[in-house]
């Protein structure tokens, strides 16, 4: 049951997606908010492709204060705002966009996001051999944000040719090769041979076929650190095989966390209470 009040002064936060019912994005802001005691609102916007650029018309005039962005519209959406900030704006895709008094300003927290949660778990990645499995919407954020921090990646694709676009525009951008596979088995072996950190960049093993993964548990050492951007189920198949296998895990639970929060506090200017967040997440995906 919602306990909510709105005033005369409430500021409006939302998401913008096609399906955007599944977003956890609501809860986790919502909560923030009211915990804070601050007067926003976050609500879920369907909204779909045909009608993109009225829709982020109207969130400008109506003074929307900002909104996340979801699947399909985090490339489509570049021509309608303002500005972009520099890390969105090399990576090709916004995911949070912020109102500032009719300007409208895009960023890419998924990268953001993504990077925290790995420091906050105390994994460098700087000089370390990473494979980024996937080169979908969020896997670009990642590859990008990894070259940035002076990763050696390589990035394994089921369809390779959205790999090597990926890959030469990173080494245009940061001067730093980076490496492409085809997906399966050999190649996966090949390359964890030599990976200190696998990062699950694709939608295998999301509910509900939280059964699947693309990584034999054989393959998997105690050594390597496994990433798996999927947070629906917290522990994926994937997470669960590379624990048992004594590896270090991180949920995809912690980026989604960390997106919001630097979306948050673009949005209010004021710290988000990420264990709260996380928490609400948690409390959710528990439910699925
Ligand atoms: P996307 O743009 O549609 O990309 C999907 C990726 O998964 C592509 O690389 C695709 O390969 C690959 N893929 C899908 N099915 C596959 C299969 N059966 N076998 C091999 N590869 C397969 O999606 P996205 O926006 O990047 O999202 C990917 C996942 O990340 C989703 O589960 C999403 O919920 C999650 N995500 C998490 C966060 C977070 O904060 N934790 C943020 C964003 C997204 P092809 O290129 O060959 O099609």
């Amino acid at each position: 049951m919602l306990d909510w009040r709105t005033s005369r002064e409430t500021k409006i936060c939302g998401v913008i997606g096609d399906p955007v019912e599944h977003s956890m994005s609501p809860l986790m802001h919502n909560a923030a908010f009211r915990k804070l005691g601050l007067d926003y609102i976050y609500v879920p916007f369907r909204v779909k492709k045909e009608d993109l650029k009225e829709t982020v018309e109207s969130l400008r005039t109506l003074y929307v204060r900002g909104f996340n962005v979801t699947i399909p519209h985090k490339v489509a959406i570049i021509p309608f705002l303002d500005r972009l900030d520099s890390v969105a704006e090399k990576i090709g895709a916004v995911n949070t966009v912020v109102n500032d008094g009719g300007v409208l300003i895009g960023y890419n927290t998924d990268a953001a996001g993504f990077l925290k949660a790995t420091k906050e778990k105390g994994v460098e990645t700087k000089g370390k051999n990473i494979i980024v499995l996937g080169a979908g919407g969020a896997a670009r954020a990642i590859s990008f944000i990894l070259a940035q921090e002076g990763a050696n990646l390589i990035i394994i694709n089921r369809t390779i040719g959205k790999a090597r676009e990926q890959a030469v525009k990173i080494s245009q951008i940061f001067q730093r090769e980076v490496g492409t596979l085809p997906l399966d088995r050999e190649n996966l072996k090949k390359a964890l041979e030599k990976a200190n950190i696998l990062i699950n960049a694709t939608s295998v093993g999301m509910s509900p076929n939280a059964n699947e993964t693309l990584v034999d548990s054989e393959l998997i050492k105690p050594s390597l650190v496994v990433f798996d951007i999927v947070y629906n189920p917290f522990k994926t198949r994937l997470l669960r095989e590379a624990e048992r296998a004594g590896a270090q895990t991180i949920s995809g639970v912690e980026m989604l966390v960390w997106q919001g929060a630097s979306a948050f506090e673009k949005w209010t200017g004021v710290e988000a209470p990420v264990k709260l967040m996380r928490e609400e997440v948690v409390k959710d995906v528990g439910k699925a």
